[in-house]
């Protein structure tokens, strides 16, 4: 097969627009040039006017499976990452029950084997359940096929634990990821401070309830020499705290944001929409021009899309009975690429950077993230004149709780490739 005439990006390689023909063949990118002339038979993607990059690498996304099947399953899940332009992905393990020893794994990758047309890598919990209390066994997990830990959904914040942890993560060679919350800080409130607080009549989850288990975290990884990666960051102060960490310990400290976080602030939701309620929450206006600036300057590494599916049923309880979180495959790209690329505030290239080659390399992962020549042919194939309008009836994913709902959008996937196959077509 052979992509024609797209306008082709890949950080890793510092293509940048040119335009080249890409053949694939068995899985693999086999030719990257000017001008390959068709074989007889040969099957050629048009893909003229199109932006051609590596297929997107999301760090952090929830599958449900096992245990919320009925909010989304490896199935609708993948396909919907698919849709996205995402080949990989890594799955979070707050599931039911959670996944923290090989066996659960081992079932989770048969489903997987199965259901899923791209690559699903996997991260274990750091502690046994998830509850705070004993770490799993790293190098065992880490052996079974385990890509990363992370106890996401919450923080891990007692400091003899973290130290056992760090110092069994470094020794496994393991990533850490860390959802920053310090719990007595945030008493997991359904908002941020700042105006919807005071709505509610509530003090509301504060920056440092943030930005203080990034700095205890990050300083117990560092002491130890563990890699911590700091996810879904969402203020000014943890901005702050990641640059200080990275100074102070580099090579060890990485960190991510949201689509959500970056496009959106508590401004966009002083009506108290379920669907805008997620964690951590939207701040305010002066946290999210931090985040944005961070993501700009490569303070912030990457972005995750934190695609976390609820039913219909659960986010019409209310805004504040309703569960945290909001779906982001769908319109991870079109989102990121409106905000940053469309409105010239980051180019195309570092688009590619933040979504493709600084997570597979964060991850340490041998194939994705780049359009590169004997490598796996991940490749997605991007319209950016396309403008849609985002609408719960048009996702495949089987929960609807965007945080985009009728927002209008630049850009949408015509194709995605994985390891050489068509897993997508508009
Ligand atoms: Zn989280």
């Amino acid at each position: 097969m052979i992509i024609k005439g797209g306008f082709v990006f890949d950080h890793r390689n510092h293509i940048n627009g040119q335009v080249l023909d890409i053949r694939v063949e068995h899985g693999k990118i086999s030719a990257l040039r000017r001008q390959i002339k068709p074989e007889e038979g040969e099957k050629v993607i048009d893909a003229e006017g199109k932006y051609v990059i590596p297929g997107i690498v999301d760090m952090h996304c929830h599958l449900r499976e096992p245990g919320g099947e009925h909010k989304e399953t490896v199935k609708t899940g993948t396909s919907a990452a698919a849709k996205g332009g995402i080949t990989t992905l890594l799955a979070m393990p707050n599931t039911n029950p959670a996944l923290d020893n090989p066996h659960v794994l081992y079932r989770l990758q048969a489903a997987i084997r199965k259901e899923s047309r791209i690559e699903v890598k996997v991260a274990s919990a750091m502690t046994r359940n998830r509850e705070g209390a004993e770490p799993v066994n790293f190098a065992q997990n880490k052996q079974a096929g385990y890509t990363a830990f992370s106890d996401d959904g919450d923080g891990v914040s007692d400091e003899k634990l973290l130290y056992e942890i760090c110092y069994q993560a470094k020794n496994a060679g393991a990533l850490l990821i860390e959802h920053p919350e310090d719990v007595f800080l945030s008493k997991k409130e359904p908002c941020s401070y700042g105006k919807i607080a005071d709505i509610l009549k509530t003090l509301g989850q504060s920056a440092e309830s943030e930005s203080l288990d990034i700095l205890k975290f990050g300083t117990i990884a560092g002491s130890v020499g563990a890699r911590a990666h700091f996810t879904h960051i969402s203020t000014r102060k943890s901005v702050e705290a990641v640059r200080m960490l990275k100074r102070l310990y580099p090579g060890l400290i990485t960190a991510d944001t949201t689509p959500h976080h970056l496009r959106l602030s508590e401004d966009d939701n002083l009506l108290l929409d379920p669907n805008l309620k997620m964690h951590p929450p939207l701040r305010p206006e002066d946290d999210r021009i931090a985040v944005e600036r961070a993501v700009i300057f490569g303070t912030i590494d990457a972005i995750a899309t934190d695609h976390a599916p609820h039913s219909p049923e659960e986010k019409d309880a209310g805004f504040i009975k309703a569960p945290f979180g909001v779906i982001g495959f769908e319109t991870a790209l079109s989102v990121v690429f409106t905000h940053l690329v469309k409105q010239h505030r980051t180019s195309m290239l570092d688009m590619v950077k933040l979504m493709c080659a600084n997570p597979a390399k964060i991850l340490r992962l041998e194939e994705g993230g780049a359009i590169q020549e004997t490598k796996r042919a991940d490749i997605t194939v991007f319209d950016p004149d396309k403008r849609w309008t985002v609408k719960p009836e048009g996702f495949i994913s089987k929960s609807k709780n965007s945080a985009f709902l009728d927002k209008e959008l630049w850009g949408s996937v015509r194709y995605t490739l994985y390891a050489g196959e068509i897993v997508y077509e508009a």
